[in-house]
């Protein structure tokens, strides 16, 4: 059976963060693959956000140049609210000889038992948890069902995130090195974030 990992956000943008958390995330547990799931803005995120297509267009420079990663689109085809269920269900049917595990950092780890339908999620996929220092999670007070399906990578840690580059971008400050190289061009190229 083929291991493939989701990494499922916004991406808004790409950073070394996600890049660093999903090969811990491979290495861990043996992945074959990793498959990059961006999502529809959610309502409830700052506004503007980045269209899709840019938001595509920054993770393929991003990826391009690692065959085990690779950007899986299913979440914009379809229509309103991405829940993460949804793009499972339809993974498997898709893909019925792979085996999925869901990538996640430790605020989506805090915020797992609010997900839809998420006993039903831990029965079909297990999940990735990675430790973000700016935001640490506490596993004890998962469910037991949850916790029993969360398995832990280790990485450097890293503090940070799309919330804090685009700060610095409509600050005038720099983003380099925690964007890759190709993404921090594409940025300035596209006066993308007020930069
Ligand atoms: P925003 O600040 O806009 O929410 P973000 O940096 O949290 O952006 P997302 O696209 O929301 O990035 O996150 C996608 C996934 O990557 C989530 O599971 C998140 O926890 C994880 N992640 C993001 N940054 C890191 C990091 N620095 N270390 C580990 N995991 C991370
Ligand atoms: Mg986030």
């Amino acid at each position: 059976m083929r291991k493939i990992g989701l990494m499922g956000g916004t991406f808004d943008p790409v950073h070394i963060g996600h890049l660093l958390a999903a090969v811990s995330a491979k290495e861990a547990a043996k992945l074959d693959e990793v498959w990059f799931i961006p999502t529809s803005i959610p309502p409830h995120k700052p506004q503007p956000g980045t269209d899709a297509v840019t938001r595509c267009e920054m993770l393929k420079a991003a990826l391009s140049g690692n065959p085990a990663f690779r950007l899986e689109t299913i979440e914009l085809e379809r229509e309103g609210a991405s829940y993460t269920i949804d793009t499972v269900i339809a993974l498997q049917a898709r893909e019925p000889d792979a085996q999925f595990y869901w990538i996640i950092g430790s605020d989506m780890i805090n915020n797992l038992p609010h997900w839809r339908r998420v006993e039903e999620l831990a029965e079909r996929i297990s999940f990735i948890g990675l430790e973000r220092p700016d935001q640490p999670s506490n596993d004890g007070e998962l469910p037991p069902p949850l916790r029993r399906r969360l398995l832990r990578a280790a990485m450097p840690p890293l503090g940070i995130s799309s919330t804090d580059i685009r700060h610095r971008l409509k600050e005038g400050r720099s983003i380099r090195y925690l964007v890759p190289e190709a993404v921090h061009d594409y940025i300035q190229r596209n006066d993308l974030y007020g930069s």
